[in-house]
């Protein structure tokens, strides 16, 4: 079988070293005779795992003791809502980046609790795509909290500078940059996560926040969505995705055994590096993202004849490099290039476009 390199944005590619552990023990985990996905998640052997899981993310993020990890369900978009409801207490108004396009589903899903403002940071000048530096967010004295997406998955667009507020509580979506460098969590007060991009399979939605700030739901918040009905519970208020979870848990281990978050760090800088060394370098392939806000792990790009859009993508296809297809909403090419995948993945990508520009360029 030729090796296929999936660069799908999500749900996509998981370590193969994880699916093979998890291949090994799938019907009998722990020697028990049966799957991780068959025991109540009350039972001592699946609280281990939860227990686990969390641990090693937060060695892995350098998670203060002050801050509660939850895990949840109903996906970022299921946060666009719990945020709101958990933490606008008496305020009318929280403060929205809209540095494209999941930050602005944010700012939408916010306008049924709220009237929220729209702080607009994208801009297209000469050509050249960018967002302004948060030095220069002009954020409302009236909030009650600031969002930001530091990593724009559709639009290919980053903010890697941390936001420190004084008196102003600062929330992250990280659904597809969350464990991909290391952060200061100190300089945010909630960080939320699906699982499907950088972490593991669907399911999962990972909530980073300041122990202070739970207890102030919305009457009217749904129990699954309350932070402290979810704290109180051990994120165990209703049945969990214990797959998920525990696959997660064995992506922690693994980038604990790559050498934690640095390590991954530099090699997301080599791996997105390369690529755009190789767009850059060529007029067939245009990307006009400002550098300091490319993405490291949606990289995107046109192809200067955008007639060759399709066959750019079939014949990727059939070299073994799939899911290259840019999203329906702004078309083109985007590789998501996780920690998962691997240096070999970003090689074979670029000799595939080497080889496809020169015989169509
Ligand atoms: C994928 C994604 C979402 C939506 O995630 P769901 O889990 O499908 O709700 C939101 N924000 C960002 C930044 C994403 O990449």
């Amino acid at each position: 079988m030729n090796i296929i390199y999936n660069f799908s944005a999500g749900p996509a590619m998981i370590p193969k070293d994880v699916l093979q552990k998890a291949k090994k023990e799938l019907q009998n985990w722990k020697k028990l005779g049966f799957s991780v996905m068959e025991i109540s998640h009350r039972s001592e052997d699946f609280m281990r795992v939860a227990a686990e899981a969390e641990k090693d993310l937060r060695d892995l993020l350098n998670i203060p003791d002050f801050y509660k990890v939850l895990f949840c369900q109903g996906g970022a978009r299921g946060q666009f809502s719990a945020i709101p409801m958990n933490l606008l207490g008496n305020l009318k108004t929280a403060d929205y980046i809209n540095s494209g396009y999941w930050s602005k589903c944010a700012f939408i899903e916010a306008k049924k609790y709220c009237i929220p403002r729209s702080i607009l940071i994208k801009k297209t000048i000469n050509g050249k795509t960018s967002l302004a530096p948060i030095s220069t967010w002009e954020i409302s004295k009236n909030s009650a909290y600031v969002h930001y997406c530091p990593n724009e998955t559709i639009d290919g667009l980053s903010i890697d500078e941390e936001p420190k507020f004084k008196d102003k509580i600062i929330i992250g979506d990280f659904s597809s940059c969350i464990l991909s460098r290391l952060i200061n969590i100190e300089n945010y007060d909630l960080i939320y996560a699906g699982a499907q991009k950088n972490i593991g399979p669907a399911g999962i939605t990972i909530i980073i926040i300041r122990e202070n700030l739970i207890g102030y739901a919305s009457k009217m918040s749904p129990s699954i969505l309350d932070y402290k009905i979810i704290s109180e519970h051990n994120s165990m208020f209703n049945t969990p995705p214990t797959f998920s979870w525990y696959l997660s848990g064995l992506v922690f281990k693994w980038l604990k055994k790559q050498g934690g978050l640095k390590k991954i760090e530099e090699l997301n800088k080599i791996k997105s590096n390369l690529l755009y060394e190789k767009i850059d370098n060529s007029d067939f392939y245009i990307n006009t993202i400002d550098h300091k806000n490319r993405s490291k792990m949606n990289v995107i790009f046109n192809l200067f004849d955008s007639n060759l859009n399709e066959l750019f993508l079939k014949e990727a296809f059939q070299s073994g490099l799939i899911a290259l297809r840019g999203h329906r909403a702004i078309g083109g090419i985007r590789a998501s290039i996780y920690n998962a995948m691997p240096l070999e993945g970003i090689a074979s990508l670029i000799k595939f476009m080497s080889y496809f520009e020169n015989r169509y360029g």
